[in-house]
């Protein structure tokens, strides 16, 4: 039985979806690998396709459709195998902050072009001294009549160059609480005072501009301030499971990738006059990685299925993003091995693949950071 129980339309969804993702960003997987970012244009695309933002309400230009949409959408991206176009880190991570916590006037301004594709969004949490720890973070805050004032930077935040929008999480000159005392603001690409570094050069995900952000006496309304003041760290806390549950499932459906690439190969590939599939010791590393893929994805499928039920799933969401993280490695580490030379040049998915899910035990909070949650939960 399938727990995420598909309906025609999700798989006319998928289908469509599939379909568009051969046509418009497969074939140029490895130039935007080379150029280390894609082009605003496939945002626009996706956008005028249906393939963005899609649970944002009808009434804000969206389809209002349940995450199962979501979930397609991460494991059809993970099967191009290209990390760089970040559509469910917009569609999935940033712009629900919007869909949940934004007022009318933020909701009609940004929503619509956010689901067109003409509004590329980023999230901006990470500092160069706090990432792990948020109540860390120094970015501030200061009101002066209908303006905020924001001064601080930002690292590694993913779709850093290409982004029109950027929540930016900031702490409020006024309100002195680490945790109380942080909000969340949207600033525009164009504000004065927002400028963007470094294009960071990564270990993986080649194609994703992840960038540095700096806010000098940058000035936008209040009216800029997502929710209430104060609480963005509840704000954060509340979406984390979703973003969670996007990391665990993209490092399922990779390694599901990873293993159908494998098998292909060692099926089709002879040695010694045989396929290297008849030989036992591959039968056996196919056997015991797919069962680890297997389980990773009944985890996941069940929390999915929790999250579209509204549960808080908070410990075993931090329990499976730490599990499946680790198990894609793993997993991406043995069909090297596998595959052989044959999977050494750069520009092989499995190669690429290799260097991507690397960062997977890092972003998104690292493992260590997953593992605190659930001991903390188990009061250990
Ligand atoms: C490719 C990429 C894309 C990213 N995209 C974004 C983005 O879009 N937006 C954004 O805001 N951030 C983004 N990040 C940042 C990412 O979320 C942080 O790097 C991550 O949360 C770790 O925070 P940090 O960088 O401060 O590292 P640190 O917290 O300094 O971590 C360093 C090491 O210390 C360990 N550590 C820290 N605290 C503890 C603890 N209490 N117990 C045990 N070990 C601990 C960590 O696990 C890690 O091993 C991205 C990072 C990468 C690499």
């Amino acid at each position: 039985m399938d727990i995420l129980k598909p309906t025609p339309d999700h798989d006319a969804f998928r289908t469509r979806l599939r379909e568009f993702l051969a046509r418009e960003v497969t074939p140029y997987a490895d130039q935007w690998e080379k150029d280390r970012t894609v082009p605003r244009e496939i945002w626009r695309k996706m956008g005028q396709a249906g393939f963005l933002c899609m649970d944002v309400p009808a009434v804000y230009g969206g389809r209002g459709d349940d995450f199962r949409y979501a979930a397609i959408l991460t494991e059809e991206m993970s099967r191009t195998g290209i990390n760089g176009l970040a559509a469910s880190l917009h569609s999935d991570i940033v712009v629900p902050y919007i869909t949940a916590f934004g007022s009318d006037d933020q909701k009609q301004r940004y929503l619509p072009r956010c689901v067109s594709g003409e509004i590329i969004t980023a999230i901006a949490m990470t500092e160069p001294d706090a990432g792990s720890d948020l109540a860390g973070i120094r970015t501030l805050a200061e009101e002066e009549g209908d303006t905020v004032v924001l001064n601080g930077a930002k690292t590694f935040i993913s779709n850093g160059l290409l982004c029109d929008l950027v929540i930016v999480a900031a702490r409020d000159a006024d309100l002195d609480n680490p945790h109380l005392g942080l909000s969340l603001y949207l600033v525009e690409d164009g504000t004065q005072g927002f400028t963007r570094g470094r294009h960071l050069e990564k270990l993986g995900w080649h194609s994703q501009d992840t960038a540095e952000l700096f806010f000098t006496n940058c000035r936008i309304p209040v009216a800029n301030r997502l929710g209430a003041k104060g609480y963005g760290f509840i704000m954060m806390m509340e979406k984390l499971q979703q973003e969670r549950i996007v990391a665990a499932l993209g490092a399922v459906a990779a390694a599901e990738c990873i293993m159908a690439w494998t098998i292909a190969f060692c099926t089709g590939h002879r040695e010694g006059g045989k396929p290297l599939s008849k030989r036992q010791a591959v039968q056996f590393a196919i056997v015991e990685l797919s069962t680890e893929v297997k389980l990773g994805r009944t985890f996941v499928d069940k929390l999915i299925a929790d999250h579209i039920e509204g549960q808080k799933v908070v410990v075993e969401t931090a329990m499976a993003k730490c599990w499946t993280t680790e198990m894609v490695k793993r997993v991406a580490d043995r069909c090297l091995d596998l595959v052989g030379p044959h999977a050494i040049p750069d520009d092989h998915p499995l190669a690429r693949a290799f260097r991507d899910v690397r960062v997977m035990s890092i972003f998104a909070g690292t493992n260590e950071i997953m593992k605190g949650i659930v001991a903390r939960f188990m009061r250990l």
